[in-house]
């Protein structure tokens, strides 16, 4: 069901990460979030880290906000995206490195490429046991954010196929098994989120349009097996909350994995039976070429969020620049299922704070450009009122 952007006509998000502040020292780890914010320097560092990753937002004057996905440490490439939920499910243990067929979670290098130093820094554990919720605590970690602001906060996840494909497994021994298995696991903290009233669910990311690019039959790896997995993930939820189904090219270390270009046309079809109310859509990095089919192949009953700033440049783009994005999205989507979001995260490491911040204004004020032009009413987007500008009139 519809529910953070419910009643609201072309709202705005990004997908989840934003840098860490410089004074931000402290590592979760493999601790449990609980377990670590008993401790007082802990505490005090991360609900400062939340706090100044939403009034981020709220300054700019976003609808829907995000965590920043504070609870990931400081680590190469966005490590912790990958490792935060095997390092505190059930049925994980150890610490290593190895090479996995094809590159680790597909992502493909060789020595002297910026996505190796990514693999080179990926220590990951492997699956001895069955899998189990465990620590995820993912319900504490939305709570500690939401009860900083009333603008409703997305909370996002990885995806079973993704963690799946990052560790070794010596207990299924199946692939399938191992990916239901992680899928089941998610969905009962899921469920428990959901009932404790969290007002949007984000999976990051299913690998359909990744595979569907790639043209894989393989009998696991296929967009098929991923819907299946997807909607297993999701099973009971949609009543309850609103699920996003978040898309993109690629993000480790803020770099795409592959070279040219990709196309989601081959995905759509797949992408369309996801149990999902929101698909997030790569459109700013691929200047919207895609959007002609995606208005065409996704059912009425989805919104479709687009990515009007890209999160790998650092280059901010102009608020007129993004009122095009959004208008050209409106040749082919129209405003009532039209979301407004990043390409994906700003990443921890890469980009400045102030980049970031810029960027999020940036989505305010373009999309502002459209709603006035709509009549629509305006979001207060109190980094851009002239009236508290410290330069002085000549
Ligand atoms: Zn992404």
């Amino acid at each position: 069901m519809f529910k953070a952007t419910h009643g609201i006509i072309l709202p705005t998000t990004i997908i989840g990460s934003l840098p860490r502040p410089a004074w931000y020292t402290e590592n979760l780890g493999k601790r449990g979030f609980r377990e670590a914010m008993v401790l007082t320097g802990f505490r005090e560092q991360y609900i400062d880290a939340v706090s100044s990753y939403l009034r981020d937002q709220e300054v700019a004057g976003l609808d829907i906000l995000t965590d920043g996905d504070a609870r990931f440490d400081a680590d190469v490439g966005g490590h912790s995206w990958f490792s935060y939920a095997p390092n505190h499910m059930d049925g994980f243990s150890g610490d290593f490195a190895y090479k996995a067929e094809g590159g680790r979670a597909g992502i493909p290098s060789k020595r002297g490429e910026i996505l190796h130093e990514v693999l080179e820094a990926r220590i990951m554990p492997d699956l001895t046991g069955p899998v189990g919720r465990g620590n995820l605590q993912y319900t504490s970690v939305w709570k500690t954010a939401q009860r900083l602001t009333t603008r409703p906060v997305k909370f996002g996840t990885i995806t079973p196929e993704l963690l799946a494909l990052a560790v070794r497994d010596f207990h299924y021994k199946d692939l399938r098994d191992c990916i239901m298995a992680v899928s089941d696991a998610l969905n009962e903290e899921l469920t428990e989120l959901v009932d404790a009233g969290c007002p949007a669910v984000q999976m990051e990311e299913t690998q359909i349009h990744l595979l569907a690019a790639k043209g894989l039959t393989d009998g696991v790896l296929n967009p098929d097996f991923m819907v299946e997995v997807f909607n297993n993930t999701v099973k009971g939820l949609r009543g309850k909350t609103e699920i996003w189904c978040h898309t993109c090219w690629g993000n480790p270390a803020q770099q795409r994995i592959f070279a040219t270009q990709q196309s989601y046309a081959p995905a759509l079809e797949a992408l369309n039976k996801v149990d999902a109310d929101i698909l997030t859509f790569e459109c700013c990095s691929s200047g919207g070429a895609d959007l002609e089919g995606i208005g065409q192949v996704i059912a009425d009953d989805k919104k479709i969020a687009i990515g009007v700033i890209d999160h790998h440049t650092l280059q901010v783009e102009r608020a007129d620049e993004v009122a095009a994005t959004i208008r050209h999205g409106l040749e082919h989507i129209p405003a009532e299922r039209l979301v407004i979001a990043s390409d994906c995260g700003m990443g921890r490491e890469g980009m400045s704070r102030r980049h970031a911040a810029n960027k999020l204004i940036a989505i305010v004020q373009g999309n502002n450009i459209v709603r006035r032009e709509l009549g629509l009413p305006e979001a207060a987007c109190l980094a851009g009122e002239d009236k508290y500008s410290l330069v002085e009139e000549a």
